[in-house]
């Protein structure tokens, strides 16, 4: 159980030993290998503080072309602060590529400023459902063509009332990209949102 054995590309190694990870957490040696060698829709059940940011987050970081300035890649959580906390630790995850770009999306702070940053190129963009659904409707920001969407703290989105919201941003986002729900519960609307917007996604609890 080493992070040298999940498939991590170096650059990737090399900032988890930076950042004193020595072990790979249960989520992380059953997600990563997985998200790493297939192209497939993911429903995880785990906790926070289970290391979830760096299962998703590692693999995302891995699949990212950093050569172009797309966003690639939508992550979604319920608040301000988780958007800043996984914003915060994907660009240590990505210390070593330069060029890639993670954006954190959120109401209530400007919204221009945010709009100028996604404008500079974001390949990773962290969002609140509310502020993304707004930016997608003034054309601020662009996901018709992204590859990977996240669902982070599904259940708890959902207890905050963002199921309209998902479903909208959702519809702006290609059919053949993949789907990685998490969450630390499975009640119905979760299974729901799995049902409706997921192919066979692959099942992990931890
Ligand atoms: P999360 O569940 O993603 O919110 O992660 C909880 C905390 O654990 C964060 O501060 C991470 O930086 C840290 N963490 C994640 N994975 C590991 C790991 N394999 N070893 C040590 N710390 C970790």
């Amino acid at each position: 159980n080493k992070f040298e054995n999940l498939g991590l590309a170096p650059h990737l190694l090399d900032a988890i030993n930076d950042m004193g990870f020595t072990t790979p957490s249960e989520v992380q040696s059953q997600a990563i290998p997985l998200l790493l060698s297939q192209e497939t829709d993911l429903v995880a059940l785990a906790q926070t503080g289970t290391g979830k940011t760096a299962a998703f987050g590692f693999p995302l970081i891995q699949k990212i072309q950093d050569t172009s300035k797309q966003t690639q890649g939508l992550i979604l959580s319920p608040t301000r602060e988780l958007c800043l906390q996984i914003t915060n630790e994907l660009k240590n995850y990505a210390k070593y590529l330069p060029k890639l770009n993670v954006v954190a999306i959120y109401g209530g702070a400007s919204i221009t400023d945010q709009a100028r940053q996604i404008e500079r190129g974001a390949q990773i963009v962290v969002a609140t459902p509310g502020r993304m659904k707004d930016m997608i409707g003034r054309k601020m920001v662009d996901i018709s063509s992204i590859d990977y969407c996240v669902l982070d703290e599904a259940d708890e989105m959902l207890n905050m009332g963002f199921y309209e919201d998902i479903k909208d941003i959702l519809k702006h986002t290609p059919e053949q990209k993949k789907t990685w729900l998490f969450s630390a519960t499975m009640p119905k609307e979760v299974a729901t949102i799995a049902k409706e917007f997921m192919q066979t996604p692959k099942e992990i609890t931890v």
